[in-house]
């Protein structure tokens, strides 16, 4: 049987473009998203003041590297044939090896908060009002 836990999810903010490669549909075009990402963290016990994590923890280590790295920037494919124009105009871009989706975005921000030592649990990229994608448990 499943043990019973303690979670908390924050919910952030940020606003972002990009375009697939390799992708018929209209996302192979350069378009940008108001993106919300949902982080859920959980542990099986509490600390003294009751809590999994403070939410003022969770902001000042996710949101701010969000800010910092993903907010109003382009998030694209390493190989994609735009990354010298921005480069060259020092527009401001993120690089993934993989193509930028709402699941690799998910993917990406989760691997920052475990390596920042959050207890991440799952990480959901709200694209649209209407389609999310997630990583983690
Ligand atoms: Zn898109």
């Amino acid at each position: 049987m499943m043990m019973a836990m303690f979670s908390v999810t924050k919910e952030i903010y940020f606003c972002y473009g990009h375009r697939l490669l390799n992708y018929r549909g209209k996302c192979r075009h350069l378009h940008g998203h108001n993106g919300r990402v949902e982080i859920e963290l959980a542990s099986d016990t509490i600390d003294q003041r009751g809590m999994v994590i403070d939410f003022e923890k969770i902001k000042s280590v996710i949101k701010d590297w969000i800010d910092r790295n993903l907010d109003h920037r382009m998030i694209l494919h390493e190989k994609d044939p735009f990354v010298p124009i921005l480069k060259k105009k020092k527009e401001p871009f993120f690089l993934l090896s993989c193509n930028p989706t709402a699941e690799n975005i998910a993917k990406l921000i989760y691997d920052y908060a475990l390596k920042s030592r959050l207890r991440v649990v799952k990480v959901t990229l709200w694209e649209t009002p209407s389609s999310f994608a997630t990583y983690g448990a």
